[in-house]
């Protein structure tokens, strides 16, 4: 059963406030992504305030777009790092001088050129072809431009979900080139190489799991400088810090992380590096939610399930990650209706969304205290790769709401 006692949050507290203002106000449904600033603003001071002397973290954009959240998080972070050339004209709308970080496989000769003229701190260079293209349009249009490689790492890496590298995987360039690409980088008149991009896992939850990989993050750039006579300023550890869906009370021990990675850098570390973070889930998952009204409650095969105003068309990161997303439900007392309400007591739920796809789904079975229609099932967490990665025109429903709760005066 779902722990009913537990005291509530004040940012739980500023939602559940808010969706009982609007349905007091509104009959229409609620759906919406509720964005609480006020807890952005907490967390990300405090994950800035713990970080080792030399460490620098960047906001991977792709995680959350949203124009206020951008606003936010760029007045306390050091930049934006950005996969598109769309994410570097937002980061660069945020503040003209915030520096950006330019990676992802397959950038257009188009793109490398307006990244290159708008002077991007770093372009993250993912193959031999891609640093050639580069000196040949930092040549032509008369400009110098700073790489870092990022490398694929050979071998095992310690364990998390979604390993971009350390296997095959079509990114960055293979461990075994790094000898070609500094071959490359010595006859390039317009490339200057300032060091190594090393992202390889995604929702790192072990505090101590992610400090060895930076353990071998630094005995790796140290071997690669030393073989290849690279110079080395900046060595990016990439994101990937998790989110503990599962268990939300048991977050990545940030604070324990930094401490020991303090240390790690003042006996293996070099003090001509920076160490450079680009987190993007880490950073924003924990002040959104995804808040949908129950539509319908039925009982079908002997399993209960509760329809939802929405679904994975806003919300498709459960479907995508094949979990059940944690949700509260907020409890509505009015009823409009002349006829009884339905509803399920003591019961585990599906919670399903309104697409005509059995794979709509965002929990599953999950036991509840009690559900109703009219209800609102709040999906905590759901402020990283929500909405962004959801296939929002599917059968053309209208979008959710997307609201920005402020601090409250009381
Ligand atoms: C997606 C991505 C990130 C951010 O990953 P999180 O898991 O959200 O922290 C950082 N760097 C690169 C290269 C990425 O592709």
């Amino acid at each position: 059963m779902m722990p009913a006692a537990a005291p509530l949050s004040a940012s739980e507290r500023r939602m559940r406030r808010f969706i009982a203002s609007y349905q007091a106000e509104d009959n229409r449904p609620l759906c919406a992504y509720l964005y609480d600033l006020a807890e952005l603003r907490r967390h990300v001071k405090r994950v800035m305030a713990c970080l080792p002397p030399g460490c620098e973290m960047f906001y991977a954009m792709k995680a959350n777009a949203n124009p206020r959240l951008l606003r936010e998080i760029g007045a306390h972070v050091h930049g934006i790092e950005t996969a598109s050339i769309g994410e570097v004209r937002k980061a660069r709308g945020i503040r003209e001088d915030i520096p950006v970080l330019f990676g992802g496989p397959g950038k257009t000769d188009g793109e490398l050129a307006e990244a290159i003229r708008l002077q991007v701190r770093h372009l993250h260079v993912e193959s031999l072809h891609e640093l050639r293209r580069v000196e040949h349009i930092a040549a032509s249009l008369g400009r110098r431009a700073s790489v870092l490689l990022r490398v694929n790492l050979r071998g095992a890496l310690p364990a998390a979900t979604l390993q971009m590298g350390g296997r095959p995987t079509q990114f960055g360039l293979d461990e075994q080139l790094i000898g070609q690409a500094a071959e490359l980088l010595r006859g390039s008149a317009h490339v200057q190489v300032e060091g190594f991009h090393l992202h390889s896992v995604s929702n790192q939850l072990d505090a101590q799991a992610h400090l060895q990989l930076m353990e071998h993050y630094i005995a790796k750039v140290k071997e690669w400088s030393h073989a290849f006579n690279l110079p080395v300023r900046t060595v990016n550890v990439g994101g990937g810090i998790g989110v503990n869906y599962r268990d939300l009370d048991s977050p990545f021990e940030w604070e324990a992380f930094c401490e020991q990675l303090g240390k790690l850098l003042q006996e293996k570390g070099d003090p001509a590096w920076k160490l450079v973070f680009e987190c993007g889930r880490f950073l924003v998952a924990g002040c959104g939610a995804y808040a949908a009204e129950v539509l319908d409650v039925k009982e079908n095969h002997g399993e209960v399930f509760a329809i939802v105003r929405g679904g994975t068309h806003h919300f498709r990161l459960p479907a995508s990650w094949q979990h059940n997303h944690p949700f509260v439900i907020v409890a509505r007392r009015e009823w409009p209706y002349p006829f009884p309400r339905t509803g399920a007591v003591r019961r585990a739920v599906t919670i399903a969304g309104q697409l005509c796809t059995p794979k709509d789904v965002l929990a599953r079975q999950v036991p509840v205290e009690e559900i109703r229609i009219g209800d609102v099932v709040l999906f905590r967490h759901a402020g990283a790769y929500g909405w962004e990665i959801s296939h929002h025109e599917f059968l053309s429903h209208p979008h959710p709401e997307m609201i920005c709760l402020e601090e409250d005066s009381e």
